[in-house]
């Protein structure tokens, strides 16, 4: 993303402002580790009463080890979340060395990330605690009176700008430092520094409010590296976030060659190309990959294909009427347009390898299972796959593990 620093006077003092003094009026009770989160707050000021029930609360994750750790606005809910998650916190696994990614200018875009090596299909690129993680919006309190839905907006961009400020103004210098080197292109829309930099740079958080899968996920995540990864409508990598180690893991979504620039999608890439160059233009971003720029009826026509097909195992299982290769002949074509079109990283491309080897599980079939395992074993970026049982028992096509597997001859027995 684009690297840009805070340098107009009158945002400097915006930033001192919604700092200093907002900072001063919170009273924030620590606690001794491992007990890592802070006790609710309320924030004062024209927005929120005192006398209103906490909403939010402002922690630092986990603290432990010497690690880097995250500052957080947490909804209501997420904190118990988060300390029942299984392992939670867990040490991060030793940095690559060397590093599989540099940051460094990429033309017309800023700053970005790019390889420094091949990069196998399914490789962790990085392993990266965020800087920040607070929800999208925040509930906002209207005094009595008429508002236009400019004011509204506004209002609500203050309120916002309020509730990062008191986590930024909670991070250690180098990490604050880290978040307002971020680039920000809400410079004119009414958000504040904080709040354009939060909206610039966020990765969609979810499954911290106990709702897996959720499309609209309340929560963004800034990050210092994964946050710079520039946009591409065929991304290379997905970002996947472990709640054990409280960190994100960059996968790279295919091969890719040394020196390549590492993507990744903001918008809904199989969308058109016009709809999607409508959702870039808040994020400055005029969009020159492929998709976007050759062949571009046929792409769309892809596109909208993909979005249509749905690997859903029962379907075809439950239909005694479908061939038996049905499902098996719909995920491949599946597959095969999403290698064209360079989408490795949508869920589908993950659900769709499994449901191929769901389906030769039920069929009996553990040799073409097996095969299928074995790329299902490459592609774990998925959410959906990371609850799915493993596959690792299932990469031998003698092991007992298929006669076990509740789906086996599944198709046989279910029309016996
Ligand atoms: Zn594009």
């Amino acid at each position: 993303m684009r690297r840009g620093f805070l340098n107009s006077k009158a945002a400097k003092e915006r930033l001192s402002s919604a700092t200093a003094q907002q900072f001063e009026q919170i009273k924030v009770t620590s606690v001794d580790l491992p007990a890592v989160l802070e006790k609710p707050v309320v924030v004062p000021g024209s927005t929120f009463s005192p006398t209103d029930p906490p909403t939010h609360i402002w922690a630092t994750l986990p603290q432990l080890y010497g690690e880097p750790s995250t500052e957080c606005v947490l909804l209501r809910g997420s904190k118990e979340i988060i300390l029942k998650t299984p392992g939670f916190p867990k040490r991060l696994p030793p940095a690559n060395s060397p590093a599989a990614f540099r940051v460094a200018p990429s033309p017309g875009k800023g700053m970005g990330l790019f390889s420094t090596r091949p990069i196998k299909q399914g490789e962790i690129i990085l392993w990266e605690r965020p800087l920040l993680i607070a929800p999208r919006g925040v509930p906002t309190r209207f005094p009595p009176g008429s508002f236009s839905a400019a004011q509204m907006i506004q209002h609500h961009l203050d309120a916002c700008e309020h509730f990062i400020a008191i986590a930024v103004n909670r991070m250690e210098e180098n990490c604050r430092a880290a978040f307002m080197s971020l680039h920000n292109c809400h410079t004119h829309d009414g958000s504040g520094p904080l709040v354009g930099r939060f909206r610039t740079n966020g990765v969609a958080l979810g499954g911290l409010d106990g709702v897996q899968h959720q499309t609209d996920k309340p929560y963004n995540a800034i990050l210092e590296h994964v946050s710079r990864l520039n946009h591409s409508c065929s991304p290379n990598t997905q970002p996947f976030f472990d709640r054990a180690t409280f960190a994100y893991k960059l996968y790279a979504v295919r091969d890719v060659p040394a020196g390549e620039e590492l993507t990744y999608q903001y918008i809904d890439v199989l969308a058109n190309k016009t709809a999607r160059a409508e959702s870039l233009k808040p994020y400055d971003v005029v969009c020159t990959c492929l998709a976007c720029t050759e062949n571009i009826a046929e792409t769309d026509k892809r596109r909208s294909e993909i979005a249509n097909i749905f690997p859903f195992v029962p379907t075809w299982l439950m239909n005694y009427q479908l061939p038996d290769d049905w499902l098996i002949k719909k995920c491949t074509a599946l597959l095969e347009l999403i290698d064209k079109e360079g989408l490795q990283h949508l869920e589908g491309y993950c659900m769709g390898t499994r449901a191929i080897m769901d389906s030769y599980i039920c069929l009996g079939d553990s040799r073409n299972a097996s095969k299928w395992a074995a790329r299902v074993a490459l592609r774990p970026w998925s959410e959906c796959e990371a609850e799915s049982y493993p596959v690792k028992e299932l990469l031998d096509p003698g092991s007992p593990a298929y006669a076990q597997h509740p789906l086996w001859q599944m198709r046989m027995r279910m029309w016996m």
